[in-house]
């Protein structure tokens, strides 16, 4: 062994089917790293309660279970990783993306400007057990919160454990729309795994949420995260 500290990855991303535990992980990864954490499904949502033209675009697509179109998810990202909270003091980009890219074309986008990732990981769960996650979530609309019915369950029925909001049932995660997001997973996400290749750490996300957080610390050790 060298001795020399391990660079730390700064450019990370989280891919994985619908369902997987992205935003699960990703709100654990937050508090213990205090990384700028970008959810591109959030980013939406928000956009259409805004009720902005992209938003409204977006969720048209969103509806049907159907990818939102490149062009505009690439101006998102590309817009939101210029600012100051996903930069290191000396300018570097530093973020983690959940659920961004999901295309092959997404991720040339961010190659093309200098955002390929260091760290890729890919938290794998079966199509089977992704239909009861989803038909089971509830989430926070007010603070992007997850519940599950069975296995995150609320304290209180239908209330928020950490802002006191009012969960959803969000209307893509019923299981008609459940299934074409799942096939679009397969024909436009699942190619992604062949482009990162050896750069991608997997991580079973079908065990309970606490071990796959554990599994997921340990690779973020490993990449040169301290804690
Ligand atoms: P994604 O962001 O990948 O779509 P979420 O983090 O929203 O996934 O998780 C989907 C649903 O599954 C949520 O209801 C969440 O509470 C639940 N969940 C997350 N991780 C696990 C796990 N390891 N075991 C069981 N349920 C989980
Ligand atoms: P989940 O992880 O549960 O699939 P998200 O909240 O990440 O859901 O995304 C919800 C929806 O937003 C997707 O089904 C898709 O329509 C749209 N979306 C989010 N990110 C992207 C992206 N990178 N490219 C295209 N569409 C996206
Ligand atoms: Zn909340």
């Amino acid at each position: 062994m060298s001795g020399t500290a391990t660079k730390r990855s700064q450019k990370i991303i989280l891919v994985g089917p619908p369902g997987a535990g992205k935003g699960t992980v990703a709100k654990s990864l937050v508090d213990r790293y205090g990384l700028c954490h970008l959810s591109t499904g959030d980013m939406l949502r928000a956009a259409a309660a805004a009720g902005t033209e992209v938003g409204l675009l977006a969720k048209s697509f969103m509806d049907k279970g159907a990818l939102v179109p490149d062009s505009v998810m690439v101006s998102l990202i590309e817009e939101r990783v210029q600012q100051p909270d996903c930069r290191t003091a000396d300018g570097s980009p530093a973020f983690m993306l959940d659920g961004f890219p999901r295309t092959l074309p997404q991720a040339d986008a961010l190659q093309a400007r200098g955002l390929a990732p260091d760290l890729v990981v890919f938290i794998d769960v079966p199509g089977d057990a992704i239909v009861r996650r989803l038909s089971g979530r509830r989430t926070c609309p007010a603070c992007g919160n997850v519940h599950h019915v069975e296995f995150a369950p609320p304290k209180a029925d239908g209330i928020c454990d950490r802002c006191g909001g009012a969960l959803v049932h969000r209307s893509d995660d019923h299981e008609a729309t459940i299934r074409k997001r799942l096939d679009a997973f397969e024909l436009q996400t699942s190619p992604l795994v062949q482009r990162y290749g050896a750069m991608i750490e997997r991580v079973d996300g079908t065990q309970r949420p606490d071990e796959v957080m554990r599994a997921v610390v340990a690779v973020m050790q490993r990449h040169g995260y301290a804690g």
